[in-house]
């Protein structure tokens, strides 16, 4: 589903990602570790194109997004992201924040958007939410909304970047649940996260970055167990 190669990215002087190589197959989790700064989320962003690369090829379900003829709107309508802040439209109800882009980019039908919108809330556990305004709700509930704005546009591939980081520990859970569900349900997902009890649980691989490269990536069982790597090792004692 998504093919890395020898991906580039420099702020001026300053080289954030280094050469990342890997992929993604359709339907596998992958989860993001590593130390603050070592361009994971310049990763994810270079992923949906908030980014220009600086070198290397990224494909995207059979399109290279380095190709000048790739349409990078409909590209990124097929990537969902879901950040640390829920970034949710304050003078819209929940609905209407889920309902938005199908209906002005996918020019999806009122009742057809309707419809689906709130199968979406039910699916996040949020249906009795839809007419209430984003300050109503905690930041959990908030970020379930996000996923299932997210969710609107039929990505096939789901990218989070520390969905969990900014939530009071007991909303966690119910975000992390709300992930779960979309794993066991076949979606593709990349993972930024601290958390490693869901890296654990829940991803097929774990890919380890700091300073710019992936220094260890593998099996969680593995990877989070036995690290070859000191910095790895080093890094995971910092998070236990
Ligand atoms: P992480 O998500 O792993 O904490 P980031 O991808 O956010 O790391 O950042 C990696 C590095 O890139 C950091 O040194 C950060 O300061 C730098 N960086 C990120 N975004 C920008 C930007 N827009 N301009 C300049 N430097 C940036
Ligand atoms: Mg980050």
């Amino acid at each position: 589903m998504i093919q890395v190669t020898d991906l580039k990215k420099n702020y001026g002087k300053l080289q954030v990602l280094k050469g990342i190589t890997t992929q993604v197959a359709e339907r596998e989790v992958v989860c993001v570790i590593g130390p603050s700064g070592s361009g994971k989320s310049t990763f994810l962003r270079c992923l949906n194109q908030l980014e220009e690369m600086s070198g290397g090829r990224i494909v995207i379900d059979g399109h290279d997004l380095t190709d000048p003829k790739v349409d990078i709107n409909k590209v990124r309508e097929e990537v969902g992201m879901v950040f640390q802040r829920f970034n949710l439209f304050p003078h819209k109800t929940v609905l209407d924040n889920v309902t938005l882009a199908p209906i002005k980019v996918k020019k999806m039908a009122q009742e057809e958007a309707r419809a689906k919108g709130l199968a979406l809330l039910r699916k996040v556990g949020l249906e009795d939410k839809a007419d209430v305004y984003p300050e109503r709700l905690s930041g959990g509930q908030m970020q379930r909304v996000a996923i299932a704005r997210a969710l609107a546009m039929n990505p096939k591939v789901m990218l989070f970047d520390e969905p969990t980081s900014a939530l009071d520990p007991e909303l966690v859970g119910e975000v992390l649940a709300v992930m779960k569900n979309l794993a066991s349900e076949g979606m593709t997902m990349i993972v930024v996260t601290h958390e490693m009890g869901f890296a654990r649980e829940v991803s097929d691989r774990v890919i380890f970055m700091d300073q710019g490269v992936i220094m260890e990536e593998g099996p969680p069982e593995e990877l989070l167990t036995d690290p070859k790597n000191d910095r790895l090792r080093s890094f995971l004692r910092k998070t236990s």
